[in-house]
């Protein structure tokens, strides 16, 4: 029996492929890894683009690697895909050609669009529909600012001769050879088109950002078979099976499949999703209201925050101002202080995020001494994370959230213990991080795995044991520390205006 996935991860900086076995008990091992960087083009101040025929050839090339590496074609029985999410692609229909680089998620070149509809009073209505707010982050200004700027695409567009896409929708097309266009549910609520709890393209959306319905690929389930491969391009046609966007992905990896599950992805910035259940919740608190994922007709919501900077502020100590040489050397330096001494570092260097959405607010270091140095820098670097996400957590609480039991989760930032504890400590929860750490690669691989029946649900949490943190902090303490965080926030913001 074919019992191997591969898993395509397509993200911001870097495309990888992984092979996974699934055992016989629905385990899931990693068998081959390839991976190769992404180039990041900067053509304007507060512009991303990528080129997509670069991440095409990217995937194509880590794909034939892992197959190679894995033993061959005939041992793989699907492919799962997760993405970077947002990302928005323009492509011919005919030739499968991009007619723009696409435009990456961190692209603001469409906030005056997004300002102009916000002033006109849309975003109450957007937000009740898709659970988004108005920001050039999401894809349908993208999807617009595409059609625009290149010459005769909206004719082309009404004659259905181009297409638009998600990472996802993109690479099925080129994977499939053009036969498919879809995209999966938890891409397609990135978008701001798509209605959040129907789970279909809104017509009165479409019109609000100017982005043709024709254009837009069909919307699917996460594990719903999305089309063949091309035999030509790996000597088989295997099937895509599943797709999910990366945060998405991760939450289905760590097996958060029930109401008041929750991951946080502590990378460069973080990424806090949890799965509140069989409805939608739309924020009162500036969260993103998303899907979690789509089974078949089943479907979980999530609520979603991001803090902006979070490993990045380790980097910027290590970069930025030589503090540190290495980013692991920040649990040992933050360890030679018995407290943070009253120093805060709120690291709004682009802004913050949810639930505060401030962003102009900057970076702010408050408490200052004569005595502080740098290990009081790198703590409260540290220390930032955990109350950043205790704001998430709030706010999720404050929207009606179901408690969390367990707070999955994963990243590079995860290697630093103290870090860890102290998110346990301010957050009062148990932290939890899984022995294997592709959780965003796992989550597609296993969306892929049910569609093509290897396992028989998502529910089965990753089996290793994992790296476990519980809060030990007394109340008092805790208090102060929280105090102190709310009143360099409030600097951090004063500061901005
Ligand atoms: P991304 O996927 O966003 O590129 P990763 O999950 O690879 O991010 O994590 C990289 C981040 O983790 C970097 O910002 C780095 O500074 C931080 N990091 C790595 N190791 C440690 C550590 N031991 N302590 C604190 N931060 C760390």
């Amino acid at each position: 029996m074919k019992r191997l996935i591969l898993a395509i991860d397509q993200g911001t900086t870097s495309t990888r492929a992984i092979a996974f076995e699934v055992s016989p008990q629905g385990g899931f091992s990693a068998l081959a890894v390839s991976q190769i960087e992404l180039a990041q083009h900067f053509p304007q101040s507060g512009w991303v683009e990528h080129d997509a025929a670069e991440i095409w050839n990217a995937t194509l090339q880590t794909c034939r690697e892992v197959v190679r590496e894995a033993g061959g074609i005939d041992r793989f029985a699907a492919i799962g895909i997760t993405n970077q999410r947002e990302t928005s692609v323009l492509w011919d229909a005919a030739t499968g050609e991009p007619l723009h680089r696409a435009i990456v998620w961190q692209d603001r070149r469409t906030a005056d669009v997004t300002a102009r509809l916000t002033a006109e009073g849309h975003e109450p209505m957007v937000q009740n529909a898709t659970g988004l707010i108005l920001d050039p982050y999401f894809s349908a200004t993208k999807f617009a600012w595409l059609l625009d700027a290149v010459p005769g695409a909206r004719d082309r567009a009404a004659r259905g001769e181009v297409r638009l896409g998600t990472i996802d929708s993109w690479l099925t097309w080129k994977l499939t050879g053009g036969r498919s266009h879809v995209t999966d549910a938890t891409n397609a609520s990135r978008t701001a088109l798509m209605d959040l709890k129907t789970r279909v393209w809104r017509d009165d959306l479409c019109a609000l950002f100017d982005v043709p319905r024709q254009a837009l690929p069909e919307i699917r389930g996460c594990s719903d078979h999305l089309g063949d491969c091309d035999p030509a391009l790996f000597g088989a046609a295997l099937p895509v099976h599943g797709a999910a966007g990366d945060q998405q992905a991760a939450l289905v990896g760590h097996g958060a499949m029930r109401p008041g599950d929750a991951k946080i992805t502590y990378g460069t910035g973080a990424f806090l999703v949890a799965n509140v259940g069989a409805e939608p919740v739309i924020s009162t608190r500036r969260l993103l209201g998303t899907l979690g994922y789509q089974i078949g007709e089943d479907a979980a919501w999530a609520l979603e925050g991001s803090i902006f900077s979070a490993g990045s502020a380790i980097q910027w100590l290590r970069d930025g101002v030589g503090m540190i040489s290495d980013s692991r050397q920040s649990e040992a330096l933050a360890r030679t202080l018995p407290d943070n001494g009253g120093v805060y570092l709120v690291p709004g260097f682009t802004g913050l995020g949810a639930p505060w959405w401030q962003p102009d607010a900057r970076g702010t270091v408050t408490g200052l001494t004569r005595d502080s140095g740098p290990a009081h820098f790198v703590r409260a670097a540290l220390e930032a994370l955990a109350y950043q996400t205790r704001d998430l957590l709030e706010a999720l609480t404050a929207d009606g959230a179901p408690p969390l039991a367990v707070l999955r989760v994963d990243g590079g930032v995860t290697a630093n213990d103290f870090a860890m504890q102290f998110v346990a400590d301010i957050c009062e929860v148990t932290v939890e991080r899984p022995a294997f750490q592709e959780m965003t690669a796992l989550g597609a691989a296993r969306l892929a795995a049910l569609g093509v029946g290897l396992i028989d649900d998502l529910a089965t949490a990753p089996s290793e044991t994992p790296a476990v943190w519980t809060p030990r902090m007394t109340a008092p303490e805790r208090d102060t520390l929280l105090r102190g965080w709310r009143g360099a926030v409030k600097a951090a913001i004063i500061a901005a205006q």
